[in-house]
């Protein structure tokens, strides 16, 4: 007989490690089972996290978010305060935003420690091959178990979730609906450690935008999302970001004594939550449920906010037969609306996209008041924007 569990978890990032913990905690028989054979090695992130007040600002239903956000000070390596919303001509627009850079192996490892403290058995090295209707799981492993049985198994198994296949979801297009993405650790950056900048344009970055994250001691995240859908057939990931580094006239001078520590391909999923999130015995957690900013790439605090809701949720169904659906009806409540409004941001700045003059004029005309909401999964107040940039096209023209 396999052996059995209340709940396995499968993937061990933030969003699988928080729910294993809440349960684990409640007593619950709970395993993760982690294809990777160290937590968190290697890094698919830019390790930005906003800061407690703006996660609230964002997401102001997820009022978890107080907690879940409060990440130990050891695990953040800068803090910075401002945002620069760079265009195609280098036209930079600058806003007060706080941020933590966390070093987010440590932080993805911190979590899974304190799911296995609470008494979570975690299996490394094991890959999750496929899973039954009636939650029988089928895993390759050298050194665990190759089959488990879990009363409910938690999809927290990243963008291209085998949990979520199983619960029916695909990508209808994923060209449109996946954003490859690379990710270089840099050293002797020579960039204002308070900044953080975000890069756009199709030459740039078709589809995404180019970042220089600063993570402290000169160091630097520096990376970029694309989609295929737009990007130049046949032109490589990396010939985008070489050039971004190499020749961006703002960026290269900050980079020109730079060098790569290390460098990471992955994939952040961009079309916005997945269709089925629950069924009657499994829950889709974090990137597996779409759960990522659309429009930035975002995913750590819906990642952090959903592995707990699913925690709470599958310990009341354990306790008291409440429907797993209930998963489905408070991660809604809490930020469904700001992941549907990233959604139409990005398809916006698609269609605007197409050029970098075209671009370059949205982002000059849009200025301050139009972008940093957007950043901040929020629209800008229409009739506000409509006069106010009426105001300023016509101040444009006159002078
Ligand atoms: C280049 C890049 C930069 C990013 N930058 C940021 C950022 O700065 N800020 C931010 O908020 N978000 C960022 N994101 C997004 C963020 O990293 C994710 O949203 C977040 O990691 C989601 O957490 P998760 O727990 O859902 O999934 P993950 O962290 O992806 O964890 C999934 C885990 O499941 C495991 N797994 C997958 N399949 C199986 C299987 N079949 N069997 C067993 N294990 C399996 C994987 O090994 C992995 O450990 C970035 C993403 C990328 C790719």
């Amino acid at each position: 007989m396999s052996p059995s569990f209340d709940v396995v978890v499968v993937g061990a990032g933030p969003a699988g490690s928080t729910t294993a913990r809440i349960l684990a905690r409640k007593g619950y028989k709970t395993a993760i089972i982690e294809r990777r054979s160290k937590i968190g090695v290697p890094i698919h992130c830019g390790e930005l996290l906003p800061t407690i007040p703006e996660l609230l600002d964002i997401f102001p239903r997820s009022k978890r978010l107080q907690h879940l956000g409060n990440v130990p000070k050891e695990f953040i390596t800068n803090k910075t305060s401002r945002t620069q919303l760079i265009s195609p001509q280098g036209h930079a627009v600058e806003f007060k935003f706080g941020t933590n850079i966390i070093d987010r192996t440590k932080y993805d490892q911190y979590l899974a420690h304190q799911a296995s403290d609470a008494g979570c058995e975690i299996f490394l090295q094991s890959t999750v091959l496929d899973r039954s209707e009636t939650n029988g799981l089928k895993i390759k492993s050298k050194i665990g178990p190759n089959q488990l049985d879990a009363r409910i198994v938690v999809g927290a198994d990243g963008p291209s979730s085998l949990i979520s296949k199983t619960l029916g979801n695909s990508y209808s297009s994923p060209e449109h609906d996946l954003s490859p993405s690379i990710n270089f650790i840099m050293k002797d950056v020579e960039c204002d450690e308070a900044v953080v900048q975000m890069y756009f344009g199709k030459d740039i970055a078709p589809g995404g935008y180019s970042w220089i994250i600063p993570k402290g001691d000169s160091m630097a995240n520096v990376g970029f999302g694309i989609r295929r859908c737009i990007s130049t057939p046949g032109t490589s990931l990396l010939t985008y970001l070489k050039h971004f580094i190499s020749k961006n006239k703002i960026a290269a001078p900050q980079l020109k004594r730079a060098k790569v520590v290390s460098r990471v391909g992955a994939i952040i999923p961009v079309a916005g939550p997945v269709p089925t999130t629950s069924s009657e015995n499994a829950v889709l957690v974090g990137d597996a449920a779409g759960h990522v900013m659309a429009s930035n790439g975002g995913g750590i605090p819906t990642a952090l906010s959903g592995g707990s809701i699913a925690g709470h949720v599958i310990a009341a169904h354990l306790e008291r037969q409440t429907p797993l659906s209930t998963y489905d009806r408070i991660w809604k409540y809490e930020f469904e609306k700001e992941l549907n409004t990233a959604l139409s941001v990005l398809r916006i700045a698609d269609s605007v996209m197409l050029s970098d003059s075209l671009t370059d004029v949205c982002m000059r005309f849009a200025g301050k008041q139009f972008l940093e909401p957007l950043i901040r999964c929020r629209l800008p107040a229409p009739v506000d924007f409509v006069s106010k940039t009426f105001v300023r096209a016509f101040n444009m023209i006159v002078n």
